[in-house]
Formats: structure tokens, sequence, C-alpha cells
């Protein structure tokens, strides 16, 4: 059965406000919050309200909330006056997603290196 939130996952429940986080830009959609463990000088993260477990759940059903994450991600980064950034999403144990619900990864204010590691 489809479920818009997940009771046991730790970004539906910042969704509901069960759990704190500071918040950045919200809508019917989406969140941008930022991260608790920032790995840049700007680190927020983006979610859709909707728990999708990751980016290989994207489908042609849920895939509308996926592009407003990125609308969402051109409006905050130039409110905060970001024009160098780098969007990360991390998909799978190994290529170390932590958090089993869709997030983008904003960075910046730092040099960036590629490849990643
Ligand atoms: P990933 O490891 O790619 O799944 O990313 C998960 C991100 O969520 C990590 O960068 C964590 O630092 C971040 N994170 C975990 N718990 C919280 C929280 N309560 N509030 C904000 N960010 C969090
Ligand atoms: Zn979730």
């Amino acid at each position: 059965m489809f479920q818009a939130q997940n009771p046991d996952c730790l970004f539906c429940k910042i969704v509901k406000g069960e759990i704190p986080a500071k918040i950045i830009y919200k809508d019917e959609k989406c969140v941008a919050f930022h991260d608790i463990d920032p790995q840049a000088p700007t680190h927020f993260l983006v979610i859709p309200k909707v728990h999708i477990g990751s980016c290989g759940e994207i489908n042609g059903t849920n895939s509308q909330v996926v592009c407003r994450c990125f609308e969402v991600i051109s409006k905050v980064t130039k409110e905060l006056g970001i024009t160098d950034f780098r969007v990360v999403s991390n998909c799978g144990a190994q290529a170390g997603q932590s958090v089993p619900h869709l997030h983008f990864h904003v960075l910046a204010g730092r040099d960036m290196t590629w490849p990643p590691g």
C-alpha cells in the first residue's frame, strides 16, 4: 500500500515536526533544512514530503516532487546568494546513503574535488 510517510523514517519525522530541524524552506511538496553535520560552510538538504526511499524509487508517478526539489534548490541557493554549489544524492549503502528517504545534499562555500570519494 502507498504510504505518504513512513512512521519509522527520520526524515518523515522531520516533515511531521516530530524531530526538530533548522528549516530553511517548505511548501506543500518539499522541505529544505540544514544538515546536522555540515560537510561545507553551506550544507542543506532538500527532501520531498512524501516518503521515497532513494533515487532508485523515482518513477512516473512520483517524479513531480523531484522536479519541485530542484526548483527549491534553485530558489534557495539564489536567496542565500550562492552561485556555485554541488548537488549530491547518495543511493544505497555503498554510495554512502545513511537515511533511506530521498534527499538532495546542497553543498557550497568551499572548493570541491572531483571525483568524489
Ligand atoms: P546520506 O548519508 O547521504 O543518506 O545523508 C543523510 C544526511 O542526513 C547526513 O548528511 C546527515 O548528517 C543528515 N542528518 C541526519 N540526521 C539529521 C537531522 N536530524 N537533521 C538534519 N540532518 C540530519
Ligand atoms: Zn521518509
